[in-house]
């Protein structure tokens, strides 16, 4: 059974806010006889969120937030809480990504307490996971993927599994070119659907959206979208022009 799939950009650190009012209109025009079959959303940087939203009024276009803190309020110089994106409007953002973790000490344990701010807000976390080259190397990918989910996901419900998406980002793969080939990620999501069902039971695996993320493009995505447990994208590199998004949406 396929589920759904989900294609989101990741921005990181790009674009002013101009820059996204032109870059979000400019994809609205090329998705215009988009029909729809799956869901599409942008992270623009925060300060250029209001203008993505604007830009994506009346489009299939979601805007949502790349990070959150897991505090109501308090001293946390420089975060934003889950209640204050849902104010702005937000109902997407991203947990966890890889260069987080790796450059703003987010753990395991921090993505689970933000994935739970954020389905307390009513706002949809895209969860990362994902091993580095030298933990797949050395066998250890299971392992870390085991411990990403169990503690990652650690006290949330089976009924939340369904209000937030799950992105399979294997390090090396990101901004470097490489992609998994379609049987290893295959492969991989349904490991990490496997350890799914054995938290909730197989009928909430089932459910559960796996993106896929690392160096997806619009002339690799139809063949990984067509694998059984992939179900959808998580693109940085090839969302920053309407061109290459569309082009990658309307191939996926
Ligand atoms: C990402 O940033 O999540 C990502 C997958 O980047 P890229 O598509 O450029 O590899």
């Amino acid at each position: 059974m396929k589920r759904r799939l989900f294609i989101a950009g990741n921005w990181k650190l790009n674009k002013t806010a101009a820059e996204t009012s032109q870059t979000v209109a400019d994809l609205k025009e090329k998705l215009a006889d988009f029909n729809g079959t799956l869901d599409v959303a942008l992270f623009p940087p925060f300060l250029s969120i209001a203008a993505g939203q604007a830009a994506a009024e009346g489009s299939p276009i979601g805007i949502g937030s790349q990070n959150v803190h897991f505090a109501e309020s308090g001293a946390y110089t420089g975060e934003l809480s889950a209640a204050m994106l849902k104010e702005a409007g937000i109902e997407l953002v991203i947990i966890g990504h890889s260069e987080r973790r790796q450059y703003f000490g987010e753990t395991n344990e921090t993505v689970n307490l933000r994935t739970k701010a954020s389905l307390a807000a009513g706002i949809k976390p895209f969860v990362c996971i994902g091993e580095t080259l030298q933990e797949r190397e050395s066998g250890n990918m299971e392992t870390v993927l085991k411990g990403q989910i169990v503690e990652g996901f650690a006290g949330i419900s089976a009924d939340q599994m369904t209000d937030l998406v799950v992105a399979y980002e294997p390090v090396w793969a990101i901004g470097t070119g490489v992609t998994a080939s379609p049987a290893q990620a295959q492969d991989t999501h349904a490991y990490i659907r496997s350890e799914f069902a054995a938290l909730y039971g197989q009928a909430v695996a089932d459910k559960v959206i796996i993106q896929y993320g690392g160096s997806v493009k619009a002339g690799n995505v139809a063949e990984l979208m067509s694998c059984e447990d992939i179900d959808g994208a998580l693109v940085g590199g090839a969302s920053l022009t309407a061109e290459d998004f569309s082009a990658l949406i309307l191939n996926a």
